[in-house]
């Protein structure tokens, strides 16, 4: 198998440090979007967005998308990449994807005990847990719907990597 896959999920589900795991243990290369966009554009998400809005935004992501896809490489994507259809079916045509699936109240625990306010501003102005809440209300039946597996990314993260190992060996069985 070399296909390449994608991870998604919102804001602190994993796609990081999961991706990273993943890659070593399958021999991967890894990619996340949101580096991408940093790199190439020498700014980060907050300076994109509030130069060029989330309109802005969004159009460099799927571009960021496009460019980092390849064989045998793990790709973290930024928490909104499923919200274009076009982004959804490139993933769902050129690879597996993965949803890292966790709670509001799991996802703003480890938001708040690491914070890192410069990637992202915030969507709402409201607390993080309630603006996980809303988020995942808005995105959780796309992200459902765009991943080939399900994964509780609640657990350790060596757990979910090997959860995810399982459900690919088995897809391929
Ligand atoms: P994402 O890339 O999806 O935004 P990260 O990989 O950056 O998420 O993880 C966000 C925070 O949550 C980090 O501090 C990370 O250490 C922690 N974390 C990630 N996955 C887990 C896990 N399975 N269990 C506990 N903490 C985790
Ligand atoms: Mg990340």
């Amino acid at each position: 198998m070399s296909l390449p896959l994608f991870l998604i999920g919102a804001r602190g589900c994993g796609k990081t440090t999961v991706g990273e795991s993943l890659a070593q243990a399958l021999g991967y290369a890894f990619c996340d979007t949101d580096h991408y966009l940093q790199h190439s554009t020498g700014k980060t998400v907050a300076e994109i967005v509030a130069a060029e809005g989330w309109e802005g935004f969004r159009q460099r992501e799927t571009e960021a998308l496009i460019a980092v896809t390849a064989p045998e490489t793990i790709i973290a994507t930024g928490g909104g990449m499923v919200l274009a259809e076009t982004n959804r079916r490139f993933m769902q045509e050129r690879g597996q994807v993965i949803w890292l699936q966790a709670s509001a109240t799991v996802l703003a625990a480890r938001l708040a005990e690491y914070p890192q306010t410069s990637q992202r501003p915030t969507l709402t102005g409201r607390s993080i847990t309630e603006e996980m809440a809303e988020v995942l209300d808005e995105r959780a039946s796309l992200y459902q719907q765009t991943a080939h597996h399900v994964i509780d990314a609640m657990q350790p993260p060596e757990q979910v990597v090997m959860q995810i190992l399982n459900a690919l060996s088995l897809a391929n069985a």
